[in-house]
């Protein structure tokens, strides 16, 4: 008896002493949850080729107004360990100030010049779409590296699980309109134009069930003078791209590949136009990762510093939309009667 008392308040001191010593252990290192989580995630994010460039991380501003970034606010989210040591990684992470709209991708905008030298920024629309969204999820993954989506509201409302699946990934989130409508067309007013982008935004909320990104991509990359006024008075980035995969007219994933490696070896570094939506793009995506890899370039997480204000009244009435088919709850055989046979 006296053996087992004496056993438990040594089990108690002990454990008394491991909890002094971890709560130490955190009060040192700030918020990080565990010394050996840090070290995980900072070897992710190492680059592949260090040698290629001198170029600290976050001494490239993107917009000027970029404050100082500490160790966690450049991390990805979540931290994740990766068990590829040959993976391309994230060499860098951009925070960007969306304030007035700024525009990205020299095949519309050529003012913001922010990537180095065999830098490039990984970029999906139209998701997400089972199979091949999951499939491009599942290659990065395997890559330790990270891109920008840009899904359709329509689509995210059919499939918000795997939408969810791209944002815990650690993934940025934008949108590109509610349906994929052109904003540049003659039929386009400026009302309908307004709900393309806010219904696109409101859904793809609704979807993560958080803020995403206020980063847009035109459909089409059909710049409509007027939307991109709204978008600059809603403080929305305008992503157009430098380099275009044209993978939705690809016949296999090999002509993805030799498309951007062709292009990028010309070029030299880029925000490169994919859709996850896409099969062959999603059987492409380990080959040109790995092509990249052993190329030397970088990949490049363009992250918000700020979430997306999304507009009230559409946050309302997409929900009133979303419930109205099950607004009848009659029968079949209520409401079709077979009156001739
Ligand atoms: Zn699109």
């Amino acid at each position: 008896m006296r053996n087992a008392l004496g056993l438990m308040l040594a089990s108690v001191v002990a454990a008394v002493v491991i909890a002094g010593v971890w709560f130490w252990t955190l009060s040192l290192h700030g918020n990080s949850p565990a010394p050996q989580t840090v070290a995980a995630a900072q070897a992710a994010l190492l680059p592949a080729n260090p040698a290629k460039s001198s170029s600290p991380r976050g001494e490239v501003e993107t917009t000027g107004t970029i404050p100082d970034r500490t160790p966690a606010a450049q991390a990805p989210q979540p931290k994740l360990a990766c068990a590829n040591a040959d993976a391309i990684g994230v060499a860098r992470v951009v925070e960007i100030d969306t304030t007035g709209g700024p525009g990205f991708g020299f095949e519309h905008f050529k003012q913001l010049d922010f990537l180095a030298d065999k830098e490039v920024v990984l970029t999906f629309d139209d998701g997400p779409w089972p199979g091949n969204t999951p499939a491009v999820l599942k290659a990065l993954a395997d890559e330790c590296t990270r891109a920008v989506f840009f899904p359709i509201g329509k689509h995210a409302t059919y499939h918000p699980e795997i939408l969810k699946q791209v944002a815990a990934a650690g993934h940025t989130v934008g949108a590109h309109t509610w349906s994929h409508a052109n904003l540049n067309s003659k039929k386009m007013t400026e009302q309908l134009a307004k709900d393309e982008i806010e219904k696109g935004y409101s859904a793809v909320k609704l979807a993560l069930g958080a803020s995403p990104a206020p980063f847009f991509r035109f459909p089409e990359l059909q710049h409509g003078p007027a939307a991109m006024a709204y978008l600059g008075s809603r403080n929305i980035a305008m992503f157009s791209c430098d380099l275009d995969s044209f993978d939705f007219r690809a016949k296999n994933a090999e002509q993805i590949v030799t498309t951007v490696m062709t292009k990028l070896d010309k070029q030299g570094k880029g925000i490169i136009l994919m859709h996850d939506f896409q099969k062959h793009t999603a059987e492409a995506l380990p080959t040109l990762l790995r092509r990249l890899q052993a190329g030397g370039y970088k990949v490049v997480q363009m992250k918000a510093k700020a979430p997306m204000q999304t507009l009230p009244e559409y946050d309302a009435a997409l929900v009133k939309d979303m419930r109205l088919p099950v607004a009848s709850t009659r029968s079949v055989s209520s409401v079709v009667q077979t009156v001739a046979q």
